[in-house]
């Protein structure tokens, strides 16, 4: 049997140390999206066009998948799938080396919720609506650890589970929100993402928390943070907390078509969001706007966008292998998503106020 690894960072250099020793098992080569080593650990590294010839050619059996440091998984095993490659012929390789058919899988490349639907930032164009939420809505945590329990029934692991917002440390239960993610899913990396404002008023216990359970402060930089931004870190660096921050964000896109005049298979071909599953309570969505559209409709009366997109948890059929593909598989909101979006310059207002030509595609 001949296999092709896709990727060639340090996680698929490793797969194939562990491939080498499996009889029969004759790799050929690494695939790379970018021009660079053109051999590693001895094998040619080739584009992803050069694997799908030779695979059309009959030369090689199979695929092997990795999360990669990417995480760029489903996007790769779509890829495949649309250039003709039979599912059959997929594999994933998870985090501890398990092998399995691409959508037998039971570990998810990424996972997102919210604990705070508003913020404290009021982005104009805030693809989470959240600039349209006046005063507070915070997740309720019972529920939300009751979705990860049960998540938990058909997925071993999630690479990377991102707590969002809105802004998340609005939630003044964030602390028992991480430690709930670690205990359920121990070898996660998980990271709160925030826009920063808060961090220097974080309570010692959320502090003993994110210390305790190993989390990653990701920090998106927009432009009102300018004068700030070197405190923050300056914090984070004094309370030995790791984070990362964002080149400047000084443009956002739009994407909210309410036409809903777009190709959906085209808008979820070209969607860099399309893996960005969502956790709320007990329902799983393959992006945020399987859950969020409905502060769109609630602010903008004269508009009703699809809010349908996410699954219940609690379906008895339900398999580790629906899920996968369920969130392989286009919504209803997909035809409303414009992708790419339109750039717009950044700006924020005050909390509760939006305007549609800041969330609404441009009219040719
Ligand atoms: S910081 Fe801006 S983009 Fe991020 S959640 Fe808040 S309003 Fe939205
Ligand atoms: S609705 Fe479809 S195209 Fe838009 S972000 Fe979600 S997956 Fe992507």
């Amino acid at each position: 049997m001949s296999g092709i690894i896709a990727g060639n960072s340090r996680s698929e250099q490793q797969l194939f140390e562990l491939l080498k020793t499996i009889p029969d098992e004759n790799i050929l080569c690494f695939l790379s999206t970018e021009s660079g080593d053109e051999t590693l650990s001895g094998l040619p590294v080739l584009p992803y066009e050069e694997g799908i010839l030779l695979y059309r050619s009959g030369k090689v059996d199979h695929f092997y998948i990795t999360p990669g440091e990417k995480l760029k998984a489903d996007a790769t095993a779509y890829t495949f799938l649309r250039l003709g490659v039979a599912e059959s012929d997929i594999w994933y390789v998870s985090q501890d080396y398990d092998i399995t058919p691409f959508f037998e899988r039971r570990e998810l490349s990424y996972l997102e919720y919210q604990v705070a639907d508003n913020c404290n930032m009021n982005c104009s164009s805030c693809s989470h609506y959240s600039n349209l939420i006046k005063g507070n809505v915070l997740s309720d945590y019972e529920s939300t650890r009751n979705g990860f329990l049960k998540l938990k029934k058909y997925v071993d692991n999630i690479c990377l589970i991102r707590v969002l917002g809105g802004e998340p440390l609005l939630n003044p239960d964030l602390d028992k929100y991480i430690a709930m993610n670690r205990e359920i899913f121990p070898y996660s990396r998980i990271e709160i993402v925030t826009n920063g404002i808060l961090v220097r008023s974080m309570p010692d216990h959320l502090i003993r928390s994110i210390k305790d359970n190993g989390i990653v402060m990701n920090i998106s930089f927009y432009p009102a943070m300018k004068e700030k931004m070197a405190e923050v870190t300056a914090h984070l660096d004094s309370l030995n907390i790791p984070y990362f921050v964002s080149p400047m964000i000084n443009e956002f896109c739009k994407v909210t078509d309410p036409s809903g005049s777009q190709n959906s298979a085209d808008s979820f071909k070209k969607c860099t969001w399309r893996y960005c599953t969502m956790l709320r309570d007990d329902r799983l969505g393959l992006c945020a706007f399987s859950f969020l559209t409905k502060y769109f409709n609630e602010y903008y009366k004269e508009f009703h966008l699809p809010e349908s997109g996410s699954f219940s948890l609690n379906d008895p059929d339900l398999t580790s292998e629906k899920i996968m593909r369920r969130l392989n598989t286009p919504i209803e909101f997909c035809s409303y998503c414009k992708q790419p979006g339109d750039p717009c310059e950044w700006k924020h207002g005050p909390a509760g106020s939006g305007i549609p030509r800041d969330i609404i595609i441009d009219q040719p």
